[in-house]
């Protein structure tokens, strides 16, 4: 319900622009797919995304003799499917069970980052694990302050530094503390600064080598934040995130402020990174874990 619910937007304009385009049995023709193809790229499926679904339906189509919009509806409704669905476990976080699972989460300012690390830590609390979480952008102001709202408001601890202090050193101490405690899962937050990619390399380098040399297998997941309604500039983030750090899965926030939503099929197709998680709202409980299904029947039916 609440899926459908965040993507009422973008069900009422992709969806919308979606059954105008297959009403009254159309013929499905060469117009009907320039159309087609106008409608993926509005709702942000992107550009080469949209280009290979609509040269893929057009084939199918013509193999399989369909001439009307009905007949074709099945197709495109299965080909959207199929660009999310690669896997049933790819969504899965990769969670330990016998040692501290080290979560980094990484993306650009603005993005919903702080909140997103106080809706995991929520969801992980309510599934009673015990959470820590490092704060471990020091750069920008205020933002230590902000996980610490977050922290208590989920009622999970956070360890922090001053301000300005060294990343690293801050998941040191955030490592070695939530290991003391027992804590099953601690959730790293990082600057979000994009400056050159150089950079942003080394800072996610010195903070992972500090993770490894505590946990090996640490970070177990490196969760990059994007903001749905930013359309190719949440593209052109994970392009750089992806080059930089071995990103694991995606959280892609704000899908209840878009109707471009089919900014997920770009995500999936071009990038070959799953999303995990959606945010589909403000609150503490507004973090879904992405279930493809779902969401291609959240828009559909
Ligand atoms: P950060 O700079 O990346 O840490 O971003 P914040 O966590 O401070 O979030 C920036 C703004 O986006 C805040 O006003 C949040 O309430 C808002 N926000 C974050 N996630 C979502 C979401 O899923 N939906 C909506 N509607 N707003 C969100």
């Amino acid at each position: 319900e609440k899926f459908k619910d965040g993507l009422s937007k973008t069900r009422d304009s992709f969806v919308g622009a979606m059954n105008e385009l297959m009403m009254d049995y159309r013929t499905v023709d060469e117009e009907f797919f320039e159309e087609l193809e106008e409608v993926l790229i509005t709702a942000d499926v992107g550009v080469s995304t949209s280009m290979e679904l609509v040269d893929e339906l057009r084939d199918e189509a013509l193999r399989r003799n369909i001439k009307n919009t009905q007949d074709l509806q099945p197709l495109i409704t299965e080909k959207l499917s199929a660009l999310l669905v690669k896997t049933e476990e790819e969504t899965e976080l990769n969670l330990q069970t016998d040692t501290l699972t080290v979560i980094l989460v990484v993306g650009v300012n603005g993005v919903g980052k702080t909140t997103t690390i106080g809706k995991l830590a929520h969801k992980f609390k309510q599934e009673n694990k015990k959470v820590v979480l490092a704060a471990g952008d020091t750069f920008r102001a205020g933002a230590i302050e902000q996980l610490e709202v977050w922290g208590s408001r989920a009622g999970v601890e956070v360890v922090k530094q001053q301000a300005g202090s060294d990343p690293a050193a801050v998941m040191y101490d955030a490592v070695r503390s939530a290991k003391s405690r027992g804590a099953d899962i601690l959730i790293c937050d990082t600057a979000g600064r994009l400056q050159n990619k150089v950079n942003l390399m080394k800072e996610l380098e010195k903070v992972k080598r500090v993770l490894t040399r505590e946990i090996p297998e640490a970070p177990h997941e490196v969760l990059l934040v994007l903001d749905a309604t930013t359309g190719q500039n949440a593209m052109t983030q994970a392009k750089i995130f992806g080059e930089a750090t071995d990103v694991s899965g995606i959280v892609l926030t704000k899908l209840d402020g878009t109707a471009k939503g089919g900014i997920v099929m770009a995500i999936r197709n071009e990038l070959n990174i799953p999303v995990k998680f959606v945010g589909l709202g403000e609150g503490l409980d507004d973090l879904q874990k992405f279930v493809p299904e779902q969401y291609v029947n959240g828009l559909f039916s």
